[in-house]
């Protein structure tokens, strides 16, 4: 995996940002939300050698871990972006956003049906995100979807928009102050996704994590593999 950040900066786009890890109120960055662009804008098209370039062929590149692809702010610099995914067909590019309704703003001329080198991923916290990020998600030209319910705030219901998604996530809160995330969701979650033939990744418990009754508070170096050892991921 490597990783991109062309740029950093952020500030909350809806109530799953209330204890973002970079910004929210118990975080190193609180308070930093100027957007700008990093040293590493170009990372996608430097080279370590004349031969070699700094992300290899093949390399599944993470995007936008401090920031979201689709802030206002980086509108021109996206265009930008675009390109430099473009001309790297060699990489799959993993893109996460909380702002999938500014996903036209800045699309290149020639996206077309989506380019086949980017995995674009959408947010649904709660049920809210689900009925308006979701349809419009499913409703732009992208070749690979995901769907990420983090930080899971409550029981959802997919309904019918789960074919178009190729895998869906589901994740709790961390944070100091981290809402509580309950089992029963995440299992309703994956029958959702069992039903309609998707696949289900069940990536960390959360810091406070609700499961037969008992509130578990989990470090967060435990709550991957808590997640794990419940077994509850399919292909
Ligand atoms: S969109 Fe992501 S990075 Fe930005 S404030 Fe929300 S959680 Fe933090």
């Amino acid at each position: 995996m490597s990783m991109w950040e062309p740029w950093t900066g952020c500030y909350p786009a809806s109530d799953g940002c209330k204890y973002c890890y970079y910004y929210g109120p118990y975080s190193k960055r609180y308070g930093q939300n100027t957007v700008c662009k990093t040293a590493d804008f170009m990372k996608p098209l430097e080279k370590k050698t004349a031969e070699k370039w700094k992300i290899p062929p093949g390399a599944m590149v993470a995007t936008c871990f401090s920031t979201d692809f689709f802030l206002p702010e980086a509108d021109e610099w996206r265009r930008e972006a675009w390109s430099m995914i473009r001309q790297r067909p060699d990489c799959q590019f993993q893109i996460l956003t909380k702002r999938i309704e500014r996903f036209p703003v800045s699309l290149p001329e020639d996206w077309g049906d989506g380019y086949d080198n980017v995995l674009l991923g959408c947010t649904c916290e709660n049920q809210e995100a689900v009925d308006t990020r979701l349809p419009l998600f499913l409703s732009y030209p992208i070749k690979h979807r995901f769907l990420a319910c983090a930080p899971l705030l409550e029981d959802l219901e997919l309904g019918p928009c789960l074919s178009g998604i190729s895998m869906v996530s589901a994740g709790g809160e961390t944070s100091r102050e981290a809402r509580v995330c309950q089992y029963e969701w995440v299992l309703h979650i994956r029958e959702q996704c069992r039903k309609a033939g998707v696949s289900f990744w069940f990536k960390n418990t959360g810091s406070r994590f609700l499961k037969d009754g008992v509130l578990h508070k989990v470090n967060p170096r435990l709550q991957h593999s808590m997640a794990r050892e419940m077994e509850l991921n399919l292909e």
